[in-house]
């Protein structure tokens, strides 16, 4: 069995030890000879280009993805050629464009903050006088980690943005309570399994920390894991979907964010979880039965290492961190520091979320100075 992975980042660098486990082939396309993915890196190409695309997909069973930005016409001939792609490009537009992903959720009646596509400032003006004044723009493709995503205040504010060309999305100002976010994966026959809905803390933009199971969420476990399902039928999407979503004010869900493949928010599942987002990626995209997403401890913490002595890398931190957290597992994907970057993540477990939390975020300490 042969997985080919466009993309050479950390989520591609993630999928290896499974691949490994399970004896399957896995290759990856990367943008840059020291890309996260090195290890595993067979080719280096450009992923806008289609000959180079179609050479890598030539010798795989099926292509999958660590981001969302190979173009529709690069995986049209990847179709038009024979190659099994999945998630499939009309699922993956909708997580490729923030316009199209409002659209389809709003015609499938999963709840998403008031929104409206906005060609001007005038119209943005317009949505800005019927919200209070306030608004978050985003914009509709190539945005991550907050970039491509503002508050807004005045009809100017995105002026930068429309003078570059296209629409814009404008969105209520949500008052959440939190966020949350809920994982499920979908293999191509059918089978759906949901790993646990989970609570996760956003500094600047940027995911920074994640508690599974998220706590105190009554009934919204079961919401959110019916509302993720459907998602995952009615897009007809493959592999793992990540699902970010706001508790609202009144204690209902929105959606915020939709990702077709491994999310930050599931890299807890490595080590707490029976069956972790990468494993279970590869299952679904090779169809194969999904494993359990049990979690194997009342708690896990995962926490994001961002920034950190320039130019270092975690590995040169370790003696300190694993002589002081020997039970804290750590995960570095091989990037050196800069300020904000992500360079890798820790994760701790334990009968007491308040205990993992410390836990977790003194470890984390070590590699953020
Ligand atoms: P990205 O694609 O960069 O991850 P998101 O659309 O997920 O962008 O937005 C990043 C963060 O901005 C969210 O996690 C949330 O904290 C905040 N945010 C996004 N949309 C809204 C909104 N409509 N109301 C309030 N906060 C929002």
């Amino acid at each position: 069995m042969r997985v080919g992975v466009i993309g050479g980042g950390q989520l591609a660098r993630m999928m290896v030890p499974p691949a490994i486990a399970l004896g399957i082939d896995i290759r990856v396309l990367a943008e840059a000879e020291n890309s996260s993915a090195a290890i595993a890196a067979t080719a280096v190409g450009d992923y806008t280009d289609a000959a180079t695309v179609l050479a890598f997909a030539r010798d795989v069973d099926v292509v999958t993805f660590d981001h969302e930005h190979v173009p529709q016409d690069v995986l049209a001939a990847l179709v038009a050629d024979g190659v099994v792609v999945r998630p499939a490009p009309d699922a993956l537009a909708v997580a490729q464009d923030k316009l199209v992903m409002r659209r389809r959720l709003t015609a499938i009646d999963a709840r998403v903050p008031d929104w409206a596509e906005v060609a001007d400032a005038e119209q943005l003006g317009a949505f800005l006088a019927d919200h209070g004044g306030r608004a978050v723009v985003k914009t509709p493709r190539g945005g991550y980690d907050g970039k491509g995503v503002r508050v807004v205040d005045a009809a100017d504010g995105a002026d930068d943005w429309f003078a570059t060309g296209g629409t814009l999305l404008a969105e209520e100002l949500v008052d959440f309570r939190r966020e949350l976010s809920q994982l499920v994966a979908r293999r191509p026959s059918g089978e759906v399994r949901a790993w646990p809905l989970v609570e996760t803390v956003q500094r600047d933009g940027v995911c920074a920390e994640v508690f599974a199971p998220a706590p105190r969420a009554g009934e919204l476990p079961e919401r959110a894991r019916r509302l993720a399902t459907r998602i995952a039928e009615r897009l007809d999407v493959t592999g793992v979907l990540a699902v970010e979503l706001f508790e609202t004010a009144e204690g209902g869900l929105a959606v915020n964010e939709l990702a077709m493949r491994p999310h930050n928010t599931g890299h807890w599942s490595i080590d707490g979880a029976v069956t972790s987002q990468f494993e279970q990626h590869l299952r679904a995209v090779l169809d194969l039965p999904l494993g359990d997403p049990s979690p194997t401890a009342p708690w896990s913490v995962m926490i994001n290492v961002l920034g950190g002595p320039e130019g270092q890398t975690m590995p040169e931190r370790y003696p300190g961190a694993m002589a002081d957290r020997p039970e804290v597992k750590l995960h570095s994907y091989a990037k050196t520091s800069r300020p904000g970057r992500k360079v890798g993540h820790v994760t701790a477990t334990g009968d007491e979320l308040d205990d993992a939390l410390a836990r977790a975020r003194a470890a984390a300490a070590f590699f953020q100075g």
